[in-house]
C-alpha cells in the first residue's frame, strides 16, 4: 500500500521525536512492503520565524491532500519566547486550532495504557491495578459548551456570565458510530459518558447512543454518569475499553485517564473524522526545557504513529508490531531519562528510535 503522510515537526522536541516515528514507521514499510511518502509542512512558532503565520494556506493544503498527518508538537517557552508577545491569533497554538477546524477533526482519541513494567509510576495502589488497564477515551472535539454562545453582561447591577451548550442529532451520530467502530478493533466495550440526569444534551446524547448501539450488537456497551465515571477512573481502571463523551467532559476523564497512567512521554493521540483521515500526536507539549538535548521520549509520537496505521490505514498488523516493539525494549530495560529507575538502561531519543525500529 501507498500513502501520503503530511509531517509536521514542529518546534521544541518535535524534529526530534518525529523522526524517530519516521524511523520506525520506515521499519514497518520494509516489513509489510509499504511505501510512505513525507510531505514536510510547518506549522506554530517555526512556520512564525518563516512565514509570519502559525500555519500557512499552502501548509494547509498540503495536509489536507495527504492521507493523514504526524505531528510532533508546537509552541516554545510561553514566558520568554517571543512567539508569545505576538496577538492570540499569530501564536504557535493557533495554528493547531486552524488545522484541527480546517480538516473538520470532530473525534480526539487518548489511549490510557498501563504497561507492566512502568506500574510503578502509576499513582494508584498495586491491588486496583494489577494485570493493567487498558482504555481509549474518545472525546468530542468540535461541538458543546466550548463552541458554543456566550457572554458576559451587566443585569440588575451586577456581571453575569453565560455559557451554552448544544448538540444536534448529527453531531452525536457521527462521534458514537466512530466509538462503535473502534470498539470493534479493540475489546468490543463502550461506555457513553453524560450527565442525563440533569443536562437536555445528556439525554438527547444517550437516545441517539442506544440508536447507534444496536447497529453493533457485538459490542457490550452501558451509560455512565460523569461523576461516578471520574470515581471509577480511580477506583476501577481496567472496566474501561472505549469511553465515549462530549467536549468538555472527555477534556476532564481524558487528563485524569492519563494521569493514572504516570508517563507523559509514552501517551499517544489521534484527531479524526467521519472518513479515514486523521491527525496523531503525542498528548505531551514542545517541552522547550529538554528541547535538542536528544533526550526526549520518543514513544508517545511513535505509538501515534501506530494509531495512524490503525485507524486511518486499516493496518492492524503493521500497529501492532509497532505496539509490541516498544513493550520489548520496555520490557528489555530501556529507558529514556523521563521513565528511568534503578536498575535499567538510560537511552536518549534516536537510540530509543533505533532499538525500536530494529524489533520491528
Ligand atoms: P510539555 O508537555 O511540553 O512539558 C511538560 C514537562 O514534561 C516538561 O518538563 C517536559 O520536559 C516534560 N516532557 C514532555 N514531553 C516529554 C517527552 N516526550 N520526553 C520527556 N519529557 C517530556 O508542557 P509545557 O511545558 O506546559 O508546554 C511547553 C509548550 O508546549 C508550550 O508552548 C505549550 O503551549 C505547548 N504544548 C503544545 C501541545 C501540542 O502541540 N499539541 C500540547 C501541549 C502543550
Amino acid at each position: 500500500m501507498e500513502k501520503n503522510i503530511a509531517v509536521i515537526k514542529g518546534d521544541g522536541i518535535g524534529p526530534e521525536i518525529v523522526e524517530e516515528a519516521m524511523k520506525v514507521l520506515d521499519a514497518v514499510a520494509k516489513k509489510y512492503t509499504h511505501k510512505f511518502n513525507y510531505t514536510q509542512i510547518l506549522m506554530g512558532g517555526c512556520s512564525i520565524d518563516a512565514y509570519g503565520v502559525p500555519l500557512s494556506d499552502e501548509a494547509l493544503e498540503i495536509a489536507r491532500n495527504s492521507d493523514s498527518v504526524l505531528l510532533g508538537s508546537i509552541g516554545g517557552d510561553t514566558s520568554t519566547s517571543p512567539w508569545y508577545k505576538l496577538e492570540p491569533q499569530l501564536r504557535p497554538e493557533a495554528g493547531l486550532l486552524k488545522i484541527r477546524k480546517e480538516l473538520g477533526l470532530f473525534a480526539n482519541l487518548r489511549p490510557a495504557y498501563l504497561y507492566e513494567e512502568l506500574k510503578g509510576a502509576c499513582p494508584l495502589k498495586e491491588e486496583l491495578t494489577e494485570g493493567g488497564f487498558d482504555m481509549m477515551i474518545m472525546r468530542e472535539l468540535t461541538g458543546g459548551l466550548y463552541f458554543g454562545m456566550r457572554s458576559t453582561e451587566v443585569e440588575n447591577g451586577e456581571l453575569i456570565a453565560r455559557d451554552s451548550m448544544s448538540y444536534s442529532e448529527g453531531e452525536i451520530r457521527r462521534i458514537a458510530r466512530r466509538g462503535f467502530d473502534i470498539a470493534m478493533k479493540r475489546r468490543k466495550k463502550v461506555t457513553s459518558v453524560d450527565k442525563a440526569n440533569v443536562l437536555d444534551t445528556s439525554r438527547l446524547w444517550r437516545k441517539v447512543v442506544e440508536e447507534i448501539a444496536a447497529d453493533y450488537p457485538e459490542v457490550e456497551y452501558e451509560h455512565m454518569l460523569v461523576d461516578n465515571a471520574a470515581m471509577q477512573l480511580v477506583k476501577n481502571p481496567k472496566q474501561f475499553d472505549v469511553v465515549l463523551t462530549e467536549n468538555m467532559f472527555g477534556d476532564i476523564l481524558s487528563d485524569e485517564a492519563s494521569m493514572v497512567t504516570g508517563s507523559i512521554g509514552m501517551l499517544s493521540s489521534a484527531s479524526l473524522r467521519e472518513d479515514k483521515f486523521g491527525m496523531y500526536e503525542p498528548s505531551h507539549g514542545s517541552a522547550p526545557d529538554i528541547a535538542g538535548k536528544n533526550i526526549a521520549n520518543p514513544i508517545a509520537t511513535i505509538l501515534s504513529a501506530a494509531m495512524m496505521l490503525r485507524y486511518s490505514f486499516d493496518m492492524d498488523d503493521e500497529a501492532n508490531a509497532i505496539e509490541s516493539a516498544v513493550k520489548q525494549i520496555l520490557a528489555e530495560g530501556y529507558r529514556t531519562i523521563d521513565i528511568m529507575s534503578d536498575g535499567k538502561t538510560l537511552v536518549g531519543t534516536k537510540e530509543c528510535g533505533d532499538l525500536i525500529a530494529a524489533r520491528i
